[in-house]
């Protein structure tokens, strides 16, 4: 009886010193809170500031949104949004742009830059969309791989966008925020996704990543953040390192 009584005793005590604990970590952001709880809270901040997480580019089928990923590479959405209405009036889905001309899909692209390139892997990803996959884009990371001119920031974004599943589109504005913020310290593509999937509550993950392109743009821009008036700057290593110089200074 007495065993029992000093076990209950114990858990009680342990339970509110855990909550106070976890209620201090909360209050004092960046400096104690895990690296998950602080991804968690820069989902939240960027949700609140950005309420829509659209993709910029503008595709209504999953082949349209392949085309449009691989034309904005090296190339602006803007750019690839001006040049794919004429593209998709002409060759609509894989199985139209399967027979297309190379040539043809060079001249419609030309602007995107690299044309010669996309417009051959656009043509050839087509084909191999009629001949492996029925004409549809596959949903598994393995089989959109093995399209050509596929890479795994393509892969992501259509995962994430057509299939609803767990992404990181490792761009170059999740590489620079990510790195901000502190969650990693790389620049290649594939080690900035695996951590920002170990940290990103999944299914937040994909939406995140459309947020941190917006803020990319607008706030945290490459070379002169405004962290003054960031939103995640409570829980971002370079502000907090920018803020602490200036604290030595003083
Ligand atoms: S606080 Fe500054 S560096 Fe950090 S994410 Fe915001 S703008 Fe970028």
């Amino acid at each position: 009886m007495k065993n029992i009584f000093v076990h209950r005793l114990f858990v009680a005590f342990w339970s509110v010193f855990c909550y106070t604990c976890f209620s201090r970590i909360k209050e004092k952001g960046s400096v104690t809170v895990t690296e998950k709880e602080r991804a968690a809270l820069c989902v939240q901040a960027l949700k609140k500031e950005y309420p829509q997480a659209l993709c910029s580019l503008e595709a209504e089928t999953p082949f349209r949104l392949l085309v449009a990923t691989r034309l904005s590479a090296q190339c602006t959405d803007a750019r690839v949004n001006l040049v794919t209405p004429a593209l998709f009036e002409k060759y609509p889905d894989a199985s139209a742009m399967s027979k297309a001309d190379v040539h043809d899909v060079e001249e419609l692209i030309h602007s995107c830059g690299f044309f010669r390139a996309k417009a051959k892997d656009i043509v050839e990803a087509s084909k191999k969309i009629m001949s492996d996959f029925s004409g549809e884009v596959p949903g598994t990371m393995e089989e959109l791989l093995t399209l050509p001119g596929v890479g795994r920031k393509t892969a992501n974004l259509v995962l994430g966008d057509v299939f609803k599943k767990p992404a990181v589109v490792a761009d170059t504005h999740l590489i620079r925020i990510s790195n901000l913020l502190g969650f990693v310290s790389s620049k290649d593509p594939v080690k900035v996704e695996k951590r920002m999937r170990e940290v990103l509550p999944p299914e937040e993950s994909n939406d995140f990543c459309h947020r941190a392109v917006l803020h990319g743009r607008a706030v945290c821009v490459a070379r002169r953040p405004n962290c003054a008036v960031c939103c995640m700057k409570k829980w971002c290593s370079y502000a907090q390192k920018e803020s602490d110089k200036k604290d030595e200074k003083n």
